[in-house]
C-alpha cells in the first residue's frame, strides 16, 4: 500500500514481475504486452502528428478525428451507432475508463458484480469507490459462467456488473445465452452494465459479442475498449468509452479530475488505426492464434495441464502435474528454475478463494515466436 488507509491496495502482480525479468534477464511471459510493433501506418502517424505540432492538451472528450473513429468502428463491426458528439469518450486506456465508471456511477456501499478470476484494476478501484465486491467464479477448464451462480449474485443490491469478454486471464469468450442472461439480470436488478472489450478484435474462431449489441442492453451499457491490444500500441495508453450520453456526462466529470486528458499526438495514430481495412484485424487475431498454438504446445510438452484460450494475450496452465501445488511461490522461483516469467492466477483472485486456482498459472503468448519457442525450451528444465 502506498498512500491513504486502503488496505486492498497493494504493488501490481505485473509491475513486480516485469522487474523480476528485468533484473534476471528471463523471458517476459507474464506482463501482457507485445514484443514487435504494430502497423507502420499507425506508428508514423503519431510520429507526423508530433512533428505536426500536436502537442498540446486535446479537447477534454478527446480529439474530433478519433471520436469519430471510434464512433464509425463500433458502426463498422457491430452496427452499433454512437454519437462522437455525446456518446464517445477518449481516456488514458481502458484502465482509466473503467476507474472514471466505476467511481462515477457507484456510491460507498453498492455492489459491483465481476467474474472471478479478475483483471486487478477491478478490485482496486471498487475498493477505492467504498464499493463492494461481490464476485461470479470461472471455473477450469472451460473458464464459463455458471447461470445459478450468475443469478444468485446479482441482487437489488447490485449498481454495476463488470463483463470482460474475451477475458483476462483464462481466454474465456461468452457465449449470448449468457451475455441474454447478463442483460436480463440488469433490466430485474436495475442496474448498469460494464464492458472491458480490450481483447476484442483478438478472438480464435470464436464471435466477440458486444454486450451492447443484445437487445434491451445499449441503453444500459458503458462500453471499455483500447487501442493497445489491436495496435500493439499498450504504452500508448489511448483508450475509450462508448455510452449513452447522460452516463457519459458522468464519467466525464470524474475523468477530467484524473488526467484532464490524454496524449494527443496519439490521439489521430489510433484513429488511422481503427480505420484500417478488415483484413488487418483479421491477420492481427490470425497470428496471434498461431502464438497461442505454439506455446500450448509447448507447455503441455513440458507436462503442464493447458487450457484452451478462445481469444486474448493468455493462457493458464496448472503446474500440479509437474508437482508445484503453489504457482505464487513458483512463478517467484521461475527465472532461477528455466529462465522465465510468468504470473500466478491467484493474483487475479480474492484471498479466500486463492485456494481454488492455487496451482495455476498465466502465461503472456502476445511475443515474438522465437521467444515462445525459447521459453517453451527452458520451462522443459521443470520436466526434469
Ligand atoms: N482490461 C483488461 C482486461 C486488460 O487486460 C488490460 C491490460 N491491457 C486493461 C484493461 C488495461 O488496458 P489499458 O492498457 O488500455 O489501460
Ligand atoms: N493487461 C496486461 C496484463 O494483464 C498488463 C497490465 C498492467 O501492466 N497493468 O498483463
Amino acid at each position: 500500500m502506498l498512500l491513504g488507509g486502503n488496505g486492498q491496495l497493494r504493488p501490481s502482480i505485473f509491475a513486480e514481475m516485469s522487474a523480476l525479468a528485468v533484473a534476471t534477464g528471463a523471458i517476459n511471459l507474464g506482463q501482457g504486452f507485445p514484443d514487435e510493433d504494430g502497423p507502420t501506418e499507425v506508428l508514423e502517424a503519431a510520429q507526423k502528428a508530433i512533428r505536426d505540432g500536436v502537442n498540446q492538451y486535446p479537447p477534454g472528450r478527446g480529439m474530433p478525428v478519433l471520436l469519430d473513429a471510434i464512433s464509425a468502428h463500433q458502426e463498422r463491426f457491430y452496427d452499433l451507432t454512437w454519437d462522437p458528439g455525446t456518446e464517445v469518450l477518449v481516456t488514458a486506456g481502458a484502465t482509466e475508463a473503467l476507474a472514471a465508471t466505476i467511481l462515477a456511477l457507484t456510491s460507498e456501499g453498492d455492489e459491483v458484480v465481476t467474474f472471478e478470476p479478475f483483471y486487478d484494476s477491478y478490485g482496486a478501484v471498487i475498493a477505492l469507490a467504498g464499493a463492494r465486491h461481490v464476485t461470479v467464479p470461472l471455473r477450469a477448464p472451460a473458464f464459463q459462467p455458471d447461470h445459478d451462480d450468475l443469478r444468485n449474485a446479482i441482487t437489488n443490491q447490485t449498481r454495476l456488473i463488470i463483463v470482460n469478454d474475451p477475458h483476462n486471464p483464462t481466454g474465456s469468450v461468452f457465449d449470448r445465452e449468457t451475455l441474454e442472461l447478463i442483460v436480463e439480470l440488469a433490466h430485474v436488478h436495475h442496474c448498469l452494465i460494464v464492458t472491458d472489450e480490450v481483447y476484442e478484435h483478438l478472438t480464435f474462431g470464436h464471435e466477440h459479442i458486444p454486450i451492447a449489441t443484445i437487445p434491451g442492453a445499449r441503453e444500459r451499457t458503458i462500453s471499455i475498449s483500447s487501442g493497445g491490444k489491436t495496435f500493439n500500441t499498450t504504452g500508448w495508453k489511448v483508450g475509450w468509452i462508448t455510452a449513452p450520453a447522460e452516463l457519459l456526462s458522468a464519467i466525464l466529470a470524474v475523468k477530467q479530475f484524473l488526467t484532464y486528458v490524454n496524449g494527443a499526438p496519439f490521439q489521430p495514430a489510433i484513429a488511422v488505426g481503427l480505420g484500417l481495412p478488415d483484413t488487418y484485424f483479421h491477420q492481427a487475431a490470425g497470428v496471434l492464434q498461431g502464438k497461442r498454438d505454439l506455446l500450448a504446445a509447448g507447455l503441455a510438452r513440458v507436462g503442464f495441464e493447458i487450457t484452451h484460450p478462445q481469444g486474448g494475450y493468455f493462457i493458464v496452465a496448472d503446474a500440479a502435474p509437474l508437482g508445484f501445488a503453489n504457482a505464487a511461490e513458483l512463478c517467484r522461483k521461475l527465472p532461477a528454475l528455466a529462465g522465465v516469467v510468468a504470473v500466478p492466477v491467484s493474483a487475479f483472485v480474492h484471498d479466500d478463494h486463492a485456494n481454488e486456482y492455487a496451482s495455476l498459472v498465466r502465461f503472456a503468448y502476445c511475443k515474438k515466436m522465437e521467444s515462445l519457442e525459447q521459453a517453451s525450451t527452458k520451462l522443459l528444465a521443470l520436466s526434469r
